[in-house]
């Protein structure tokens, strides 16, 4: 049977776009990839990206108060959103831009069309056009969750921070996962009156307490308000903005509320069931080891199977999905020891197992260490850094590593080679500090902190 295509990919965000360009270019097969709204998908275009630049841009104030303390004569001076905004919509459509002509120069055929799955080798176009390929993959990432409470329709979600015709002059955010709490940083850092709920005790939930904790008390320390324990019951709309009850009964205005609850897989009227993919509870196409779905003409990758939803990991699940399916080398994705970043305000690097998991799996030893970095100190502030390692007592290795830091996302890529590499404590220590730097207390922690048998 022949083909219009060797490969179709739905969706053109991280995973999509890797795994259409290395087919087409590496393994030489005639691809085709359909995106219904801007190739680059979240990560570039309402996620990690623009995202960073926020972080950037919020950072600049308590820049400016360490130089004077330094000795500069610098005015704080007013941010310009409209300037910045401007300039970071330019950024992602020259990142858009390199997204197209990267398909176009390996010979991968686009569509700016929606594609849905009309059976195991047809996809069908929203202009109605119906194309064959030996191999679907899926690609559609996900989009922001919103709870069924009473006026969500006046909530707002990650896509539209990047859309403020002005500032806010408060905000309300809820949610204590990645996206909730590097957005309190940003919109604080920016000056808006940053207002934090978290139905739960502790924001950032399965990372390490200690690290965790860290990360709250200082979001609180530079302005936050962060409410533990509370969560929105309703939202009414009102002239200025919104004004939302809560679960104590409280009322409060604020000019926007953002829900950053999750997101979930865009699986929804795809045709996926109806040709025998698997659908799981969340809405996530289910996969196997190799990213293959129940129907073996059809794989998927990223965000969409709802394994690890981080950009890289969908770049990796794209790579291995190529070598598989068109270079004859079955290959695994690896989900193990992911190191991650998130961007707070301090920001936290980590990877491995928090101390919690750690010692709910045999015998550890735990090295960490709290202290005022040079710089800030110099400049007198109170701020405070962790660089923590946790340590099988019985293999010596390396865990898990968490560190609270300005930099820590840079740090943290480096000191998980080391963990993945499987470093013991020891390797560690016979690697000479590099003075002065925060991160020299990796190598410098000499008796443990705490033990657990
Ligand atoms: P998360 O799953 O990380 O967090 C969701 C948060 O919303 C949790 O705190 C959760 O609480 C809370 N929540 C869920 N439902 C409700 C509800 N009905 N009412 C109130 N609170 C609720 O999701 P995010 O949206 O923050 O991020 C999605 C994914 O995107 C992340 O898992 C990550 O993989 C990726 N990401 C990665 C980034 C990075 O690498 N730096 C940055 C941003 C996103 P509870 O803890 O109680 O369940």
């Amino acid at each position: 049977m022949s083909f219009d295509y060797d490969l179709f990919v739905i969706g053109g965000g991280s995973g999509g776009v890797r795994a259409a360009r290395v087919a087409a270019q590496d393994a030489g097969v005639k691809v085709a990839l359909a995106e219904e709204d801007r190739y680059g998908g979240t990560c570039v275009i309402r996620g990690c990206v623009p995202k960073k630049l926020m972080v950037f841009a919020s950072e600049f104030p308590s820049i400016m108060s360490e130089a004077r303390a330094y000795g500069w004569d610098t005015p704080q001076g007013a941010f310009d959103w409209a300037h910045f905004r401007s300039k970071m919509h330019a950024e992602l459509d020259r990142l858009e831009g390199i997204y197209r002509s990267l398909l176009k120069n390996a010979g991968v055929e686009t569509f700016d069309a929606r594609a849905t799955v009309v059976d195991a080798h047809t996809v069908e176009l929203s202009t109605g056009e119906r194309k064959t390929a030996k191999v679907i993959l899926l690609a559609m990432g996900g989009r922001p969750t919103l709870p069924d409470i009473p006026g969500i329709e006046h909530a707002i979600t990650s896509n539209d921070m990047f859309h403020f015709d002005q500032l806010p002059k408060s905000i309300l955010i809820v949610g204590g996962g990645y996206i909730a709490s590097e957005f309190a940083g940003i919109m604080n850092g920016m000056g808006v009156k940053t207002t934090q709920f978290y139905r739960g005790s502790q924001i950032l939930r399965g990372f390490d307490d200690e690290a965790r904790n860290l990360v709250s008390s200082e979001m609180v320390a530079r302005g936050v308000d962060l409410r533990l324990g509370v969560n929105v019951v309703s939202i009414e709309k009102t002239p200025q903005g919104v004004r939302i009850t809560d679960t104590d009964g409280n009322s409060h205005d604020f000019d926007h509320v953002m829900f950053a609850t999750g997101r979930h897989p865009n699986t929804e009227n795809m045709g996926l069931e109806q040709v025998g993919v698997q659908i799981g509870p969340k809405g996530q196409v289910v996969v196997d080891a190799y990213s293959q779905t129940a129907q073996p003409s059809i794989y998927a990758v990223g965000d969409i199977t709802d394994r690890a939803n981080l950009t890289p990991v969908a770049i990796r699940e794209g790579m291995a999905f190529v070598e598989t399916v068109f270079k004859s080398n079955p290959t695994k994705p690896d989900h193990e020891l992911i190191p991650t970043a998130i961007f707070t305000q301090p920001e936290m690097g980590t990877v491995g197992l928090s101390e919690e998991d750690a010692k709910a799996q045999g015998p550890i030893e735990v090295y960490a260490t709290s202290f005022k970095p040079m710089r800030q100190s110099f400049a007198g502030q109170a701020e405070k850094v962790l660089m923590k390692l946790i340590v099988c007592a019985t293999t010596r290795k390396v865990l898990g590593c968490h560190l609270v830091a300005p930099g820590a996302g840079e740090m943290i890529q480096l000191a998980g080679i080391a963990v993945k590499m499987g470093a013991t404590k020891e390797d560690f220590d016979r690697t000479v500090a590099v003075h002065p730097t925060m991160s020299e207390e990796l190598v410098t922690m000499r008796n443990p902190t705490r033990s657990f048998p």
